[in-house]
C-alpha cells in the first residue's frame, strides 16, 4: 500500500515545545519517573488519589486563585471556578457520599452533560475513592439502564429533567440504585426517591481529608463508545493519572499559560482523560462548553475565550469544514498555538484543513478507551505526514503483530508492513479489567503485548498509519483492504464531505468494496456526480481497491463520540440485524 509521500513541516515558533526531541525523550522517559516527579510530599498523605493530584493540591499552592474552569452554558450563562473553589466544592460532594454511606469501591455513576456540578461530583467521588462512570446525557433510558445494571450502580447525578425523562420510569428496575442526586433544573417539587444535590452540598464540608489511596485502586468505568459489538465496561485505576499526565504535556504540549478547550463530552473516556483530569493536574485553564456543536458558536469560542491549545475530534473537524472556508476568515485567532484530534482516523484533507482556517495543522493521535490515555501521536516538534498517527508516545512500545494460531503474537519488523496494532503491557493507564468479563479481557493480551483490535502499519521513518478496525477490513479479491485509505481518497473529491466504506459479499470477489458518501453542501447528487466520484477513486487507488458501488446518503450512522460505524452500515446494506445501537448519534 503506497504511503502518502506529502510532509507538513514543524512549524518554527519561539516557544518551545514540551518535547523537542522525540528520539532523546523515548530514551530518557520512564513511568517510575514519572510517577515519583508527582508532588511526593502529597502522595504520603493521600497516597496516589487522582483527585488530590488533579485539584486539591494546586489549591494548597499559588495556584489556587487560578481560574481552573470557565464553564459557558448553552444560553449565555458563564461560571468560572478557580483550583481552590474546585477543591472545595469536590469536597463537599465527597462528603455528601460519605454521609450516606456510599464508601470506597462503590460505582457512581453521572449523567448531566457538561455542567459544572460534573466536575464536582467526579472529583468528590474520586476523593471518596468510588468508581465514577460518567455517560451521555444524549442516551435514552435503555442504554442508560443497561450502564447502570452492568456497572452496580449505587449513586446517580443527573439534572431533574433527565431523571424525569430518562430514569424513573426504570428505577423499579434498577434495585442497586440506591441514591439519586438531582441538579435541579425546574421549579417543580422533587420527584420521589430523589434528593437535591444543592442542598446537599450546601450543608457539607469544604474540607475534606482523602484516605490514603492506594495506585491500583479501581477509579473509572468507561464503556466503550460500541463501534463493534456490545458495549464493554473497562475500568482505570488511579495511577492512570500518570499517564494522563505525562501525555497531555508530550502530546498536546499542555503548558501553564495555556488555555485549552477539549471538546469531548465526559460520556467519552477522552472527556475524562483529557477534558477533566489531565488539564486540571496540569494546572491550566479550560473551557467547558455545555451546547452541542455549532461552527460559528466554536470560531467564537476559540476566538474569544483566547484558547491556546485545542483539542477535537475529526467529526467536528469535518463540520467545520462543512460550514465553508469564509466562516473561520471572519474570526482571528492570534492565541491559538496547537490543535490535536482523536478518535477516528483524520484524513490528510482535514489536516490541511487546520493550515487554511487557522494556520495551524490538525494533529492526530491515537488511543482507545482501553489504553486510557494518548499512545501514538503527531508532536508539536516533528512533521507531520498527513493521514498518519505519528509516532508512540516515550514510555510505549508499540508494534505491528500477527497474531498466530497458538494465541501468540509475531512481531512484524518489516517496514509498511500491515498486521495488528499492538502495544508492550504496563503503562499506568492500561485498563485493569472488562467489568465482569475476565475471560475477554485476557484475551486482549498476547504475551507482553496488548492487542488492540486495529490494523495498520508502521513505515522506515516509524510513523504509524492507520489501515481500519480488525472487523472493519474488507477481503475482496484477496486483498485486504482498510476502509480508512478509500475514505480519504474519496474525500480529496471537492464534493465529498464525509465517506463510510463497507465490504459486501460478493460471489466472484469473496467481498465488493462498496462506499457511502455523503456530498458537501451545495454538491447536488446525481448520477454524474456518482460516476465522477467514481471514477476519481479508481483513478486514486487502482480497479482492485476502488469501490465498485457508491451510494449518495444524506448521513452515516455515527457514535455519540463522533465515530463512523461501518458496522451498521454493512447491517442495513444486507438487512442484517444492527445488533446494539445503544451509543449512536441519534439520527
Ligand atoms: P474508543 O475506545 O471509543 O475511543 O475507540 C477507540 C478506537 O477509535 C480505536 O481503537 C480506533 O479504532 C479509533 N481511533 C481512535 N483514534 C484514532 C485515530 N487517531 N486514527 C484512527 N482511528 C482512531
Amino acid at each position: 500500500m503506497a504511503t502518502i509521500a506529502e510532509t507538513i513541516h514543524k512549524p518554527q515558533t519561539l516557544r518551545p515545545s514540551n518535547l523537542e526531541d522525540h528520539g532523546a525523550a523515548c530514551a530518557a522517559f520512564n513511568w517510575g519517573q514519572a510517577r515519583r516527579a508527582l508532588d511526593a510530599s502529597l502522595e504520603a498523605k493521600t497516597g496516589f488519589n487522582m483527585a488530590t493530584l488533579a485539584v486539591d493540591r494546586h489549591a494548597r499552592s499559588p495556584n489556587a486563585a487560578k481560574l481552573a474552569l470557565r464553564w459557558l452554558g448553552k444560553s449565555g450563562a458563564r461560571r468560572d471556578l478557580s483550583y481552590a473553589e474546585l477543591s472545595h466544592l469536590s469536597s463537599r460532594f465527597a462528603h455528601v457520599l460519605q454521609n450516606l454511606h456510599v464508601n470506597s469501591g462503590e460505582h457512581v455513576f453521572l449523567l448531566c452533560g457538561r455542567l459544572p456540578e460534573l466536575f464536582v461530583a467526579l472529583l468528590g467521588a474520586l476523593k471518596q475513592q468510588c468508581v465514577v462512570t460518567p455517560l451521555f446525557s444524549a442516551f435514552g433510558p435503555e442504554p442508560i439502564a443497561t450502564r447502570l445494571t452492568l456497572g452496580h450502580g449505587r449513586v446517580l447525578v443527573t439534572t431533574t429533567t433527565l431523571y424525569r425523562r430518562k430514569v424513573q420510569a426504570l428505577r423499579e428496575h434498577l434495585p442497586e440504585l440506591q441514591h439519586v442526586l438531582l441538579i435541579t433544573d425546574d421549579d417543580g417539587p422533587l420527584p420521589p426517591d430523589t434528593q437535591d444535590l444543592r442542598v446537599l452540598l450546601d450543608a457539607a464540608s469544604p474540607t475534606y481529608q482523602t484516605r490514603p489511596t492506594d495506585a491500583q485502586t479501581p477509579a473509572l468505568l468507561h464503556f466503550t463508545s460500541g463501534t463493534t459489538g456490545k458495549p464493554k465496561g473497562a475500568v482505570h485505576v488511579h495511577e492512570a493519572i500518570v499517564a494522563h499526565i505525562a501525555t497531555a504535556r508530550m502530546a498536546l504540549d499542555l503548558q501553564d499559560d495555556d488555555v485549552y478547550w477539549c471538546t469531548a463530552d465526559p460520556g467519552w473516556v477522552t472527556g475524562t482523560s483529557y477534558g477533566v483530569l489531565a488539564p486540571l493536574a496540569l494546572g491550566v485553564t479550560m473551557i467547558v462548553d455545555e451546547a452541542d456543536f455549532d461552527a460559528e458558536r466554536w470560531y467564537t469560542i476559540l476566538e474569544q475565550q483566547r484558547v491556546s491549545v485545542w483539542y477535537t475530534a475529526p467529526t467536528a473537524v469535518r463540520m467545520m469544514m462543512r460550514s465553508g472556508s469564509a466562516a473561520p476568515r471572519l474570526h482571528d485567532f492570534p492565541c491559538l498555538r496547537f490543535i490535536a484530534s482523536v478518535g477516528e482516523p483524520l484524513n490528510p484533507k482535514a489536516v490541511r484543513w487546520g493550515l487554511e482556517a487557522f494556520g495551524l495543522p490538525i494533529h492526530d493521535n491515537w488511543w482507545q478507551t482501553e489504553t486510557g490515555g494518548i499512545m501514538i501521536a503527531n508532536y508539536r516538534s516533528m512533521d507531520i505526514k498527513p493521514g498518519s498517527m505519528g509516532k508512540p508516545l516515550p514510555g510505549i512500545t508499540a508494534a505491528i503483530v500477527e497474531r498466530r494460531e497458538d494465541g501468540s503474537a509475531r512481531v512484524i519488523t518489516e517496514p509498511d508492513t500491515e498486521g495488528e496494532l499492538a502495544l508492550l503491557r504496563g503503562w499506568p493507564s492500561m485498563f485493569r479489567a472488562y467489568l465482569g468479563e475476565d475471560e475477554r479481557y485476557r484475551k486482549c493480551f498476547a504475551g507482553p503485548w496488548y492487542l488492540t483490535g486495529d490494523r495498520a502499519r508502521r513505515d522506515a521513518d516509524g510513523y504509524y498509519w492507520f489501515v481500519g478496525r480488525n472487523d472493519d477490513m474488507i477481503k475482496s479479491s484477496g486483498h485486504l483492504i482498510g476502509p480508512f485509505e478509500v475514505e480519504s481518497a474519496l474525500m480529496e473529491h471537492p464534493a465529498v464531505l464525509e465517506a463510510g466504506v463497507i465490504g459486501k459479499p460478493d460471489p466472484l470477489l469473496g467481498e465488493l468494496v462498496k462506499a457511502f458518501v455523503v456530498l458537501r453542501p451545495g454538491a447536488k447528487a446525481s448520477e454524474d456526480v456518482q460516476r465522477d466520484l467514481l471514477g476519481f477513486a479508481r483513478l486514486r487507488l487502482g480497479a482492485a481497491v476502488a469501490p465498485k458501488e457508491l451510494e449518495l446518503v444524506d448521513t452515516l450512522p455515527k457514535t455519540r463520540s463522533g465515530k463512523i460505524v461501518r458496522r451498521l452500515l454493512r447491517a442495513r446494506e444486507l438487512g442484517l440485524p444492527e445488533g446494539d445501537t445503544s451509543t449512536l448519534e441519534a439520527a
